[in-house]
């Protein structure tokens, strides 16, 4: 295709641009491409100014159905028309681009790719052909100013978490940070550095007294830190130990427990064929939902690879945990002492210390009036948005790309038009 081919100029959607040449090169669509624009003024005296050739730059723009673009914009150059004025040649600008490899709706598109549909920064980059940086730069420089224009209105119920940002490796530490969710609507209200009550106490106080009046319900990840920025700063609210933190408690022993059952009988840590090992994710799963199989499944490995009823213990632990909730009773919960104190189990006999030290907030669960399934739409979050921004390093670009994805509302004029106009897009 070599003629100004107006087809390709309305499929382009660049108003003012005409595309001379379109051409596959390798994975990418090489589409030569110039402006209309044959006169201009002078940006510093206004005087009309005089074609002075041509210069070539590169840009990217929005992939064609899935395949990257590159546009070669073949630039005017023009010289001041006044040989008195002090600019000597400017080459021509465009408001569809701005500094940088890419296009505006570029930018725009890899950031709410990222953001709202939840791309890696990588897979965006390449899709549009840039590397890593220039992409993530997008990001930013699109996505800033949309959370910080987030409004986060009034929050009845907060949720606090603690959240592994970053596991540790042989150079660093295991780097959390702190997650504040409205539990209501499940929209990720912030992310903070670190998980001590300054972390909490800190992003309260900028909410500022009319914020934290209005917080009725607090559920937190039973640190301490945590309770206690809760009490200085929300002094109206209920604290509470949500049942999806109890139970993940209770999992963590029982994880703990197979781990040490599985060392002291075979000597080794757990592989494919180990009773134990087999039968790991029956052992965490809720009891109500195993079917036929594999609850027979999970006695199999419990018969064959727990010789002291340790596992087995552990697992009744948490299921009597998971009993409180399931019949809003104390009763499962002092069966579960009372196991816990018999059962010689020393995960157990810790675990049951850690739930009566909370046993306050966890039992207040039952008076904020609110169900389970909060605590489980808060966690979905949290599990949806680990993966997500997976191995990002930088607090910052972390921080933006959660918000990015579940804190800001992307229903934005700016997109809504470059969806409308861009058929490429939606083929
Ligand atoms: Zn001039």
């Amino acid at each position: 295709m070599g003629d100004r081919s107006g087809g390709a100029s309305a499929l382009l959607g660049m108003e003012g641009f005409v595309v001379l040449a379109m051409e596959r090169h390798d994975d990418e669509w090489w589409l030569l491409v110039e402006t209309e624009a044959d006169v201009a003024g002078c940006p510093t005296c206004g005087v009309r100014a005089i074609g002075h050739g041509r210069t070539v730059v590169q840009i990217r723009d929005l992939p064609m159905a899935g395949v990257a673009v590159r546009l070669v914009w073949r630039k005017r150059r023009w010289r001041c028309g006044d040989p008195d004025c002090e600019r000597r040649t400017f080459s021509e600008q465009s408001p569809l681009v701005d500094e940088g490899c890419l296009t505006r709706r570029a930018r725009a598109e890899i950031c709410r790719r990222v953001g709202q549909e939840g791309h890696s920064v990588a897979s965006v980059a390449r899709a549009f052909g840039v590397g890593w940086s220039s992409a993530m730069a997008a990001v930013r420089d699109h996505g800033l100013p949309l959370v910080e224009a987030r409004a986060l209105g009034a929050v009845e119920a907060l949720g606090v978490d603690e959240h592994k940002m970053l596991a540790a490796g042989p150079r660093r530490r295991t780097t959390y940070c702190t997650q504040l969710v409205d539990l209501d609507s499940g929209r990720l209200l912030d992310v903070v550095p670190g998980r001590s009550a300054r972390s909490v106490t800190d992003w309260l106080e900028d909410r500022g007294e009319v914020f934290c009046r209005g917080v009725a319900v607090a559920a937190i990840d039973p640190h301490a830190g945590y309770a206690r920025a809760i009490r200085a700063t929300l002094p109206r609210a209920t604290l509470t130990v949500d049942p999806f933190h109890v139970v993940k408690l209770a999992n963590g022993a029982l994880d703990d427990v197979r781990r040490r059952v599985q060392r002291e009988t075979l000597g080794h840590r757990g592989r494919k064929d180990d009773p134990l090992f087999g039968i790991r994710r029956l052992l965490t799963r809720g009891f109500e939902r195993l079917s036929d199989r594999q609850e027979a499944r999970l006695a199999a490995g419990l018969r064959w690879g727990d010789p002291f009823d340790e596992v087995g213990m552990a697992l009744v632990a948490k299921e009597e945990l998971r009993a409180m909730y399931a019949t809003a009773t104390r009763e499962p919960l002092d069966d579960f002492y009372a196991l816990a104190a018999r059962s010689g189990v020393p995960e157990v006999a810790r675990l049951a210390r850690t739930v009566a030290r909370w046993e306050d907030p966890i039992l207040a669960f039952f008076d904020t009036g609110r169900s389970n399934a909060h605590s489980e739409a808060a966690n979905l979050i949290t599990e949806k948005l680990r993966r997500i921004a997976h191995g990002l390093r930088n607090f910052d670009n972390y921080r933006l790309r959660l918000l990015l994805h579940s804190g800001v509302q992307w229903d934005t004029p700016t997109i809504a038009r470059i969806r409308g106009r861009h058929p490429r897009l939606v083929a």
